[in-house]
């Protein structure tokens, strides 16, 4: 990791002589050659970084503070309990923002060199000046070297850069609605797009195949897609109209039989290595998404057990594990959020009283129905 950081740092001053440290304003190079942004990239999202009140400009900040002076007194005695140094910042990535304006360029390197892409591709939103500085093509190598950070994760694709990748990888949001938690990757479309997008703007395979020249309409070069339908019986295969049309259109542009031959050609190897670079791609996410819900399911385990030992401490364990597999997905416990002394004090109310309600009905039940065992009358409620 030491050798690789270095000859990051190496490419980067090489690279990059004008870029000393990342506290005085970058003057970004608007040559497309050393310009690593996705121009496709929805306005809004470039923006995320730059509304929120942490990470805005000192110009910015002035219209933000009247959200600030509205915030209750619970989160104004919170803020007085962070350092002043730290009160602008939130998270790892705050963090990391203030560490980038105040060490020197090696050292920031250097630390960079060991997050992953999705962590740079976040960094690159917190700020105007670090997204400037992140997506110049001298950083490139600190994007190679992140990406390489990451078990199992297939290599770059030809056809994007290491920003581009990164976006596809780790931001999850709908491409078309832009609305987030979008866990459906078009691989070989290179987007993320939810199943009701999907459905509405992605025309079906069939049609779309028809529309090329007969040539090569049968040769298996236009990429497809499958939509999740209710069940794999109703997935749709879908297309991609940007994609049909630009083959359409460069293929008709050959004047000669062996050109347009060359041509199909090389898109069947591409259209090979694309799926081939798909299929890997969709092992990995399939991998992290399983990691992800292990991760969740694990703090939801703690977080009931947490909770079952506060409720012992106050006398309601017992009744909590009566009912506990309706009580473990009750929405207060369900969370996979830690539990803390706050969280508690914020949720033990309405425990109690639910608590109260299902005792003061079992009893009631048991009462009717004498035969009834507590452990019955448990599985009934659960
Ligand atoms: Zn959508």
């Amino acid at each position: 990791m030491a050798q690789r950081c270095s000859t990051a740092i190496k490419g980067t001053h090489e690279a990059s002589t004008s870029l000393t440290i990342l506290n005085r304003r970058h003057t970004r190079n608007e040559d497309q050659d050393d310009d690593l942004t996705d121009k496709d990239e929805p306005e809004r999202l470039r923006k995320r970084g730059r509304k929120s009140p942490e990470i805005a400009s000192s110009s910015t900040r002035k219209a933000v503070d009247w959200k600030t002076d509205n915030r209750s007194a619970e989160s104004k005695k919170k803020k007085q309990r962070i350092p002043e140094q730290f009160r602008k910042v939130r998270g790892k990535l705050g963090m990391l923002e203030r560490l980038a304006k105040d060490v020197p360029l090696d050292v920031v390197i250097e630390i960079f060199c060991y997050l992953d892409p999705g962590d740079l591709i976040r960094l690159a939103r917190t700020s105007k000046d670090l997204r400037g500085i992140l997506m110049s093509k001298t950083w490139e190598s600190v994007w190679r070297i992140a990406r390489e950070n990451v078990q199992d994760l297939p290599p770059l694709p030809p056809d994007l850069n290491e920003p581009q990748y990164a976006r596809l990888l780790y931001e999850s949001y709908c491409h078309v609605c832009l609305k987030g938690n979008c866990d459906i990757i078009l691989w070989l479309f290179r987007m993320r797009c939810c199943k009701k997008c999907g459905v509405e703007t992605l025309p079906p395979y069939e049609d779309l195949i028809n529309s090329q020249p007969m040539e090569y309409r049968h040769r298996g070069i236009l990429p497809s897609e499958w939509l999740p339908g209710n069940s794999s019986y109703h997935n749709h295969r879908v297309g991609n109209t940007k994609i049909a049309e630009q083959f359409k259109a460069e293929y008709t542009a050959l004047q000669t039989l062996e050109d347009r031959r060359n041509w199909i050609s090389g898109k069947t190897q591409c259209f090979r290595e694309l799926a081939r670079h798909g299929r890997l791609c969709e092992e990995w996410h399939e991998t992290q998404l399983e990691k992800r819900a292990n991760e969740v399911d694990n703090v939801r385990q703690k977080r009931l057990e947490a909770i079952l030992e506060r409720l012992g401490e106050i006398g309601w364990r017992e009744e909590a594990e009566h009912m506990l597999n309706k009580f473990k997905d009750h929405k207060l416990v369900k969370q996979p959020k830690k539990l803390t002394d706050h969280s508690w004090n914020g949720i033990k109310v309405e425990l109690v009283k639910m608590l109260s309600n299902h005792k003061e009905n079992r009893l009631r039940n048991e009462q009717r129905y004498p035969g009834s065992s507590l452990e019955s009358w448990s599985i009934l409620a659960g």
